[in-house]
């Protein structure tokens, strides 16, 4: 397959979904999600010009990109799966930003790990916006205590990250992280996948995590 055609199409599907809603093109990321694909499925995409990608898994993610970035320059890896606390910092040195702060003592691993490598990566709090606690995210109420203590441990906030619940309309869920971000002053919403990145961006996501869109569907 070439892959480059997914990728214009996603494109250009930002690029109508973007002047609908008045914005530009340039105000989204996006993130294309490789997790399970082998690099042998990832160079096309790469050489079609995709810089920013994202795995879910920091050891899947470790044995795949090293190399990847080695053979490539310009690129950012992203985590946007949860991510346990003993992991801290090998993610923080494997990944260049976080969509998955969801919870204190993952704050003070996080503060810890970016003290100690001298490296500090910009985070995305998730927000639990479906009250599906299973999916990892902060509860609504908590957000605003979460972003007071990324900030006493100087976590860089680049925003608020969410993965609604499946299978029913995701834009309430899309439109409450954007009330949140607002009323918390972040710029940065990570929100939209294959199946509604277009609706996020009418909402207002910066970043749009896809990989179904990108690679096909995933075994
Ligand atoms: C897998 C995944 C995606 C991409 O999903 P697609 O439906 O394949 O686009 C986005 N966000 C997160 C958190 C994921 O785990």
């Amino acid at each position: 397959m070439n892959a480059a055609l997914p990728l214009e199409e996603v494109h250009r599907r930002i690029a109508h979904a973007c002047k609908i809603a008045r914005r530009e093109p340039e105000e989204i990321t996006l993130v294309a999600v490789s997790k399970t694909r082998p690099a042998q499925a990832i160079v096309p995409l790469i050489e079609a010009g995709q810089t920013v990608f994202g795995e879910n898994r920091v050891q899947e993610a470790d044995a795949k990109w090293p190399e990847l970035r080695e053979r490539f320059s310009g690129l950012a890896l992203h985590l946007v799966g949860q991510l346990q606390s003993n992991k801290a910092e090998d993610a923080a040195r494997l990944f260049d930003c976080i969509h998955s702060l969801d919870r204190p003592s993952l704050v003070a691993a996080l503060g810890k790990a970016f003290d100690k490598l001298g490296r500090r990566v910009p985070c995305f709090v998730q927000v639990d916006v479906g009250e599906e606690p299973q999916k990892g995210g902060c509860p609504v109420a908590e957000v605003p205590a979460l972003l007071q203590a990324a900030r006493h441990a100087v976590i860089p906030v680049a925003g608020l990250m969410a993965v609604p619940p499946a299978g029913i309309e995701p834009a309430p869920f899309f439109a409450l992280l954007d009330k949140i971000a607002a009323d918390n002053g972040l710029a940065g919403r990570s929100m939209g996948m294959s199946g509604d990145y277009e609706t996020a961006i009418m909402l207002g996501a910066t970043h749009v995590r896809i990989g179904t869109a990108l690679f096909g569907a995933r075994a």
